[in-house]
């Protein structure tokens, strides 16, 4: 089949590269010249695990191209996906969707023949219809269907996840429509990708395909806000327990577990800590919410989500004064800047804005990021008082404390002794929850987390609380 991806970000170039792994013609288009140029000399221009070989062994194969203009790939195509940001609009929440608009402007003018529209981007139930409203006004005599599929993959793990759904999501109100996506995607539904000898393995399986979903265009937009939703209410939720458990003396890392041992619970998106970040979560709360109270329903709850998580990185930003009684002239390591581990995304990071913020409040601070240094730069310039370090050993040289900022795995397995010897207090304040509050303590670390006990080494002393 021949596909048109209109957007090369994180979600357009993995569902693009993908898709011509399957064995179709792709065409990735974006307006960012020097992202298509980078990409044609061979260059990622984000960091995701497996995806720099897949893009190469299909431009080799002649299956996949990059291109900056719509003019000759739209025509052609069985299927245009239009997979361009959708962030929150200035002031009230909403999705931006004017790259959205501006993409269908110009798809309109090139259409020819029956072609698919795809809304890959996140958006508000009810952009599909307004997409369909653009192209007929523009072009009232072509052929077309607009379909949602959105896209649940993950930043760190998207070849994989693209690969190996749990579910395939195709919103078709056209029986025409939803016959192109199930074509689309029948490598992955009726499982030959995975008998392939170089398909990269996953959960599924040749015995055990993708399940495809066919729902109604306005459903699959729902079923993607509410995912998202729900996810981030997961996370919110554990995060408001952590803070009864703190106060308590409780840990959060068992009650995650006997909660999570619940079939009906499951044990993921249960991890206490900073809070949640990135380019998706924040953004399509408040793009739900204001739905919702758009179309006249009370969803208060969606607002709850946002505080729990906006006032979680208050709390976190508490324990470092409280741990180290004031900040000025502190000179702190932030192991982590990217929201999550796995990823080179900043946008949204929780880590990004807690060190804006220990740096206002007169902090030192020394940065270690195993992908994300480029991006931070851009938004946390180097200075005087903001330092990158080449090593996580490197950034905790000489500090009052440590502070574990993002879930890399490398963060870990932190050579204890080592970073002991490193570090001016062996102070380690842990925003994700990495390590055994008693483990650290047995390796001469005062040692805080979140929801869970503290422990202090003697000649430390516990330190003041301040009131959260
Ligand atoms: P991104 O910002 O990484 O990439 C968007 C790309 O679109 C950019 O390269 C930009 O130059 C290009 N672009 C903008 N307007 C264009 C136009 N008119 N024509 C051609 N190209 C244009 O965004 P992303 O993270 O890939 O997200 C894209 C969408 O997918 C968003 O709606 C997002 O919510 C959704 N999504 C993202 C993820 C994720 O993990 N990043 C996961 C699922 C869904």
């Amino acid at each position: 089949m021949r596909v048109a991806m209109i957007g090369t970000g994180y979600v357009g170039l993995v569902s693009g590269a993908c898709f011509a792994d399957f064995g179709h013609d792709v065409t990735c288009v974006d307006k960012d010249e020097v992202k298509i140029a980078r990409l044609r000399e061979g260059h990622m221009p984000i960091y995701e695990p497996g995806l720099e070989a897949l893009v190469a062994r299909n431009v080799e194969a002649g299956r996949l191209s990059f291109a900056t203009t719509y003019d000759g790939t739209v025509q052609s195509a069985d299927a245009v996906f239009i997979a361009v940001g959708t962030p929150s609009r200035r002031g009230d929440g909403y999705a931006d969707l004017s790259y959205v608009y501006a993409a269908a402007e110009e798809i309109a003018a090139l259409l020819d023949g029956f072609t698919v529209v795809v809304t890959k981007s996140t958006v508000p139930v009810g952009t599909g219809d307004e997409i369909e409203a653009i192209l007929r006004r523009l072009r009232p005599d072509a052929q077309f269907t607009v379909v949602s599929n959105p896209e649940f993959l993950r930043e760190g793990t998207a070849v994989l996840d693209f690969l190996h759904p749990d579910r395939i999501v195709v919103g078709a109100n056209t029986e025409r429509a939803a016959e192109v996506m199930r074509r689309v995607y029948a490598p992955l539904t009726d499982g030959s990708y995975y008998a392939q000898p170089d398909a990269l393995k996953g959960a599924c399986s040749a015995s055990r395909p993708a399940p495809l979903l066919i729902t109604s265009a306005q459903s699959a937009e729902l079923i993607k806000h509410a995912s998202n939703a729900f996810l981030a209410l997961k996370i919110s939720f554990i995060n408001a327990v952590a803070n009864l458990a703190e106060v308590v003396d409780a840990d959060i890392q068992d009650i995650a577990a006997g909660m999570g041992l619940d079939t009906r619970i499951g044990p993921r998106f249960l991890r206490a800590g900073l809070g949640y970040g990135g380019s998706c979560f924040p953004k399509d709360v408040a793009a739900f919410h204001w739905v919702a109270q758009q179309r006249g329903v009370d969803f208060q709850l969606l607002d709850e989500i946002r505080k729990i998580n906006e006032r979680q990185k208050d709390i976190f930003f508490n324990k470092v004064l409280s741990a180290l009684w004031t900040l000025r002239g502190k000179r702190l390591a932030a192991l982590g800047l990217a929201f999550k581990g796995d990823t080179d995304d900043i946008r949204e990071s929780p880590a990004v804005a807690l060190v804006q913020r220990l740096l206002a409040s007169g902090a030192l601070v020394t940065a270690y990021d195993p992908a994300a240094m480029e991006r931070a730069r851009e938004v946390l310039s180097p200075s005087g008082k903001m330092h990158y370090a080449s090593s996580l050993y490197e950034a905790a040289r000489d500090a009052d404390a440590v502070l574990i900022l993002t879930d890399w795995k490398e963060f870990a397995n932190i050579d204890l002794v080592r970073l002991n010897q490193e570090v001016h207090f062996p102070i380690i304040i842990d925003g994700r929850n990495l390590y055994k509050p008693q483990f650290m303590h047995d390796h001469g670390f005062t040692y805080v987390s979140v929801g869970r006990p503290a422990t202090y080494q003697a000649q430390q002393g516990k330190p003041r609380s301040l009131a959260l």
